[in-house]
C-alpha cells in the first residue's frame, strides 16, 4: 500500500502547476486503466473478443495518459483522458444505448475541467459549455437511433451498477485531493501570516515588539481596562552606548541590546511589556501599577542591568542604563484619547530621562 501510494504521489507537476493537477490526472487514468481491465476480462469471458481489443486500446491510451503525468504533460495527459473517455461514452451509446449509465462519466469530465486545470475562470467555463455540448450530443443521439445491442435487463444492470460506482469513485477522489490540497494551502497560507505578522510586530535584532506595535499593545490593554492602580510607563536609555560601540565594535553594540533585551522580556513578564523604542531607548509599560510601585520594580531592573555579564570576545562590556517613569491617565473613552494620552506620559518620562542623564546617569527619575 505505501509503495502504491509513493508511485501515485510521486513528485510531477508541469510548470506553474502545484501537484495537485498530476496527482487528479495521474489517478484518474490509472482507476481508468484499472476500469478498463475489467471490461477486457467481462468481453473476453462472453467472447465479444473485438470488444475485448478495443479495450485493449483505451488502456493503452489511458496508460500512456498516466506515464505523461510523470513528465509533468499534465494537459497533454488529461487531453487523452477526456479524449478516450468522450470516444467511450459514444461507442456505449452507439452499442448499448442509454441503459449502459455510460453518459454520467461527464460529469466527471466536468469536475476535471475545474479542479483538474490551472486555466482562467473563462476557459473553464468554456470547457464546462463543451461538456455541456458533449452530453446533449450524446443524448440527441439516443433519441434518434436504436442501439446496436439491446441489453437485457441483468447485463443493463451490471454495466448500470460499474458505469455509476466508477464515476462517484472518480469524483470522489478529484474531490478528497482537491479538498486535500485546499486545505494545505489554506495551513500554509495561516502560517506565513503569522510569520509575517510576527515580523512586522516585532524588532528584529532583540525580537521586542517595535514602537508600532507596542503603542497597539498598550492602547488595547488600557482599552480592555480592568486596572484598579492605573499604569506607568518608562522609558530607558542605554549611558554612554555611543562609546560602548566606538570601542568594542558595532556587533558588541548589537550584542548588548540583544543580551538587555533577553532581560527586559524576562522581567518585565511579571508587569507589563517591553519594547524596542528605537536605537538604544526602550520603553516599559507596567501594568495595574501606582508609581511609587513602578519606581521600585524599574530599581531593581536597574541593578539587574548593571549586574548583568555581557561579554564580547571573552571581555566583560560594563553596561548601565538611565529610565525616566510617570504614570498614563487612563480615564478616557476614545483610542485616540488613549494614545495622545500615552504619547504624553512617553514625552514626560523622556524629560525625566534627560534629567538622569544630566545629574549622572544610571539611575530612575521618578
Ligand atoms: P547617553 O548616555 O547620553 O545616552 O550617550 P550615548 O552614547 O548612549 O548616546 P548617543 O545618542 O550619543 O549614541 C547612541 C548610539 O547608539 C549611537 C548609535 O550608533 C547607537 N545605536 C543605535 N542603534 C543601534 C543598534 O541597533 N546597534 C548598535 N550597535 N548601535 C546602535
Ligand atoms: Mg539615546
Ligand atoms: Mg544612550
Amino acid at each position: 500500500m505505501g509503495k502504491l501510494t509513493d508511485i501515485i504521489f510521486k513528485d510531477a507537476s508541469g510548470a506553474n502547476e502545484s501537484n495537485r493537477v498530476s496527482y487528479i490526472v495521474r489517478i484518474n487514468s490509472l482507476m481508468m486503466c484499472c476500469y478498463f481491465i475489467i471490461w477486457i476480462a467481462v468481453f473476453g469471458i462472453s467472447g465479444k473478443f473485438v470488444s475485448s481489443g478495443m479495450c485493449l486500446l483505451g488502456l493503452a491510451a489511458y496508460a500512456f495518459s498516466t506515464r505523461l503525468t510523470y513528465k509533468g504533460y499534465n494537459t497533454a495527459a488529461l487531453g487523452i483522458y477526456s479524449f478516450v473517455t468522450i470516444l467511450w461514452m459514444l461507442l456505449f451509446v452507439i452499442q448499448w444505448g442509454w441503459d449502459c449509465g455510460i453518459q454520467h462519466f461527464v460529469f466527471v469530465l466536468l469536475v476535471l475541467a475545474f479542479v483538474g486545470t490551472y486555466r482562467s475562470f473563462k476557459e473553464k467555463l468554456l470547457l464546462s459549455a463543451g461538456v455541456f455540448l458533449i452530453r446533449m450530443l450524446l443524448y440527441i443521439y439516443h433519441i434518434g437511433h436504436e442501439p446496436v445491442e439491446v441489453l437485457s435487463k441483468p447485463i443493463s444492470i451490471t454495466f448500470q451498477i460499474i458505469n455509476i460506482a466508477s464515476v462517484f469513485f472518480s469524483l470522489i477522489v478529484i474531490l478528497s485531493i482537491f479538498t486535500r490540497d485546499k486545505l494545505a494551502t489554506e495551513a500554509k497560507l495561516a502560517q506565513y501570516n503569522r510569520q509575517l505578522k510576527k515580523v512586522a510586530e516585532h524588532d528584529h535584532l532583540t525580537g521586542l515588539l517595535n514602537r508600532r506595535s507596542g503603542m497597539e499593545e498598550t492602547i488595547g490593554r488600557i482599552m480592555r481596562g480592568g486596572f484598579t492602580t492605573g499604569l506607568c510607563v518608562a522609558i530607558g536609555d542605554i549611558d554612554h552606548f555611543k562609546h560602548v560601540n566606538d570601542t568594542y565594535g558595532h556587533e558588541a553594540g548589537d550584542e548588548v541590546l540583544k543580551s538587555l533585551a533577553k532581560l527586559f522580556e524576562e522581567y518585565m513578564s511579571n508587569y507589563g511589556i517591553a519594547v524596542r523604542w528605537g536605537g538604544e531607548e526602550f520603553v516599559f509599560v507596567f501594568d495595574d501599577i501606582n508609581l511609587d510601585d513602578a519606581f521600585v520594580a524599574l530599581d531593581s531592573l536597574r541593578h539587574k542591568i548593571s549586574g548583568l555579564e555581557i561579554y564580547w570576545k571573552d571581555i566583560k562590556i560594563p553596561v548601565t542604563m538611565t529610565f525616566g517613569v510617570t504614570d498614563v491617565n487612563v480615564n478616557t473613552a476614545s483610542t485616540d484619547d488613549i494614545e495622545k494620552h500615552i504619547e504624553q506620559a512617553i514625552d514626560e518620562a523622556d524629560k525625566k530621562l534627560y534629567i538622569g542623564k544630566e545629574s549622572g546617569r544610571n539611575k530612575v527619575v521618578i
